[in-house]
């Protein structure tokens, strides 16, 4: 069922999409080479716990940390390692979850280190223009999958291709809510969107095939033909005139 927030609603989940976004600013103040993914997981969880917040990821479905690191081929799920160690030319995908007071806010976001490559700074513009596009689709009276369209039709005319197994999502009270948000597919279809209506817009998107495999932890995520990855994901409420970006400062 897609919930309609309520105004108390809508301003903890102003709350929780700040703290996420504060916790990303710090993030991306802190990468650099020669940090371990772990390091970087726990200035993200301090950020988080210093702001009267939860972080949503720990110990949900079992996943260890209060972020998601992963790196290059890595497309989502990554474990933070005190043994992995971010190189200058990685892309470092972070996904960041927290609750305030019961409600989630959910962004991802992948950072250059140092030179990135031609390829790879396309892939990361790409991928972020991608999720614009579906912003620009998120408002009242259009259908969800309008989103999902323009998402795919972005991406794909880079020569990208969408990660199909992983997909975006309502949130609130729940980190992952109704509806399931594709990042591909025809538009026109499936749900009517609302004002009031809380979603996760997250396309992961990469350089060269669409299929993924999921690795022996159970967790991390790569590309099957090992190409490069990039994920950036913002919670929005649809209002009458667009969307409202949650989980920014
Ligand atoms: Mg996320
Ligand atoms: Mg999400």
């Amino acid at each position: 069922m897609v919930t309609i927030k309520s105004q108390r609603e809508i301003e903890l989940m102003r709350i929780a999409g700040r703290i996420v976004a504060l916790a990303h600013k710090a993030a991306s103040e802190a990468i650099r080479p020669g940090l371990s993914t772990k390091e970087l997981n726990e200035i993200i969880e301090k950020v988080i716990i210093e702001n009267d917040a939860i972080p949503s990821f720990k110990n949900y479905n079992g996943f260890p940390a209060a972020s998601c690191i992963s790196i290059n081929d890595q497309v989502v799920h990554g474990i933070p390692s005190a043994t992995v160690m971010i190189k200058s030319g990685d892309i470092v995908s972070v996904d960041i979850g927290a609750m305030y007071k019961g409600y989630h806010g959910d962004s991802a976001w992948t950072y250059p280190v140092g030179e990135i490559s031609a390829s790879a700074r396309k892939l990361l513009e790409g991928t972020e223009a991608s999720l614009f596009k579906g912003l620009e689709q998120a408002k009242a009276n259009n259908r969800l999958t309008d989103i999902s369209h323009a998402i795919q039709k972005h991406a794909e005319s880079l020569g990208f291709s969408v990660v199909r197994e992983f997909v975006g999502h309502g949130l609130g009270k729940q980190l992952h809510e109704d509806p399931p948000i594709p990042n591909f597919g025809l538009p026109g279809r499936g749900i009517l969107l609302r004002p009031g209506m809380t979603l996760a817009i997250e396309p992961m998107i990469n350089l060269g095939r669409k299929e993924v495999r999921v690795l022996t932890d159970g967790w991390t995520t790569r590309t099957l033909d090992g190409s490069l990855s990039a994920h950036f994901e913002h919670s929005i409420l649809i209002t009458e005139n667009g969307c409202e970006i949650l989980t920014k400062v």
